[in-house]
């Protein structure tokens, strides 16, 4: 079938999604048209709004509407604990613990030789920054178990330990080679609690 060509340019702008295939951007096209005007608007206008009013906090990196943002800006949670994690996503997820009470601190990536990402592509100077505030006591690297988020927490152990800040790393319980970010609440509390100094 040879589709009307406003909604083949649908089809095509979906596909470009994450995890959206030509299949699942045909079905998400076609329920589309049959939305509501007001509710296609709206999913228009939240598309436009979320880009043009969220950008990375200047102190943490995660994603906010205000600047600095609501975590960094609270006076209920611990500044002597960083987390410091790859992901704003990381940061939803322990956040779903209920258990974190510090701050957090978002590398945007993990070290990659392989995909030619190294320490300066990473907001690792911005962190080393913060821990010159000597606020923070401890470092808790919850980067993915994988070899990235390995060799990116080994990286950063020798640069904060030399400051005698103490560093820990939450692996423990969590699958290898698996997210932080699709950990239930239950695994990633207990690995935050059975964190090991490194
Ligand atoms: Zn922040």
């Amino acid at each position: 079938m040879h589709l009307p060509e406003p909604l083949a340019r649908l089809v095509e702008e979906l596909e470009r999604l994450p995890t959206v295939g030509p299949k699942t951007a045909q079905r998400l096209a076609f329920h589309i048209l049959r939305m509501p005007e007001e509710q296609v608007r709206a999913l228009a206008q939240a598309l436009l709004d979320a880009r043009a009013q969220t950008r990375p906090c200047s102190v943490c990196f995660t994603w906010t509407d205000a600047d600095p943002c609501a975590i960094c800006t609270s006076p209920t949670r611990d500044p002597s604990v960083l987390c410091v994690v790859e992901d704003a996503r990381d940061v939803l997820a322990m956040e779903r613990t209920r258990e974190f009470k510090g701050r957090y601190h978002v590398l945007q990536g993990a070290i990659s030789p392989l995909e030619g990402i190294g320490p300066e592509d990473l907001r690792i100077r911005e962190l080393l920054q913060r821990l010159q505030g000597g606020e923070v006591r401890e470092v808790i690297i919850a980067t993915n178990p994988r070899v990235e988020g390995d060799a990116t927490a080994l990286y950063l152990t020798r640069l904060i330990r030399p400051l005698g800040i103490k560093v820990t790393r939450i692996a423990h319980g969590l699958p290898v080679g698996g997210d932080i970010e699709y950990a239930d609440e239950v695994t990633l509390a207990k690995a935050l609690e059975g964190r090991r100094e490194l």
